[in-house]
C-alpha cells in the first residue's frame, strides 16, 4: 500500500500539471507532449496481444509511446493512458535497457510476439505500480473536482479510503 509519503509524492506531482480544462485525457495527453517538449503517442497492441492492467510505455529516443489494448472500453483506455503517465510523471524506468534499441528497428511494425517479449521485460516494482494508480486517480479526481458545479469532498473520500489520516 502506498505510504504517507508515497502519497504526498504523487499529489505534488499531480499538483504540480495544470490540467486541461475542460478536462480529456487526449488534451492532458497534448499538454503534456508540450511541457516535456517530446511528442507523446498513443500505439495500440496488435489485436489478440492482452496485456495485464498496465499498458506499456516505451520511452524512444525522440518520443514517448503509449500502448493500449486494441479491445477495450473508451473509460479503460483512459485509464491505462493516466497510469503510464502516472509513471510517466513519477520518473519511473523500466529495467530494460536495450527496449529502445529494439524498437527503434521494429517500429512501426510491431509483431505480437515482440511486443510480448518487450512486455514481459517491462517490469516495474509494486510500489511503482501503485503510485502510478495513485497519480492516475488523482488526476481524474482533481479533473472532476475542477469541473464546473463539482461536488467536493472526493479528495478526501479517496485520503480515507487509502487509510492516510487515520493513523
Ligand atoms: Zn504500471
Amino acid at each position: 500500500m502506498v505510504n504517507r509519503h508515497g502519497y504526498r509524492k504523487c499529489r505534488s506531482l499531480v499538483d504540480g500539471i495544470t490540467l486541461p480544462r475542460p478536462f480529456s485525457v487526449s488534451a492532458l495527453v497534448a499538454q503534456l507532449a508540450e511541457q516535456r517538449n517530446r511528442p507523446i503517442e498513443i500505439g495500440t497492441l496488435p489485436a489478440g496481444l492482452t496485456v495485464n492492467a498496465c499498458g506499456a510505455w516505451l520511452q524512444l529516443a525522440d518520443r514517448d509511446v503509449i500502448f493500449v489494448e486494441a479491445k477495450t472500453t473508451p473509460f479503460h483506455r483512459d485509464h491505462i493512458v493516466l497510469h503510464e503517465i502516472g509513471h510517466m510523471l513519477c520518473d519511473h524506468h523500466s529495467k530494460s535497457a536495450d527496449l529502445v534499441a529494439d524498437l527503434g528497428r521494429f517500429l512501426p511494425d510491431l509483431s505480437p510476439a515482440l511486443v510480448r517479449r518487450l512486455l514481459a521485460r517491462t517490469s516495474y516494482t509494486t510500489d511503482e505500480e501503485q503510485e502510478a494508480e495513485l497519480v492516475a486517480s488523482l488526476i481524474r479526481i482533481t479533473a472532476q473536482a475542477q469541473a464546473p458545479g463539482a461536488a467536493t469532498g472526493t479528495l478526501g473520500e479517496l485520503e480515507s479510503a487509502l487509510g492516510l489520516w487515520s493513523r
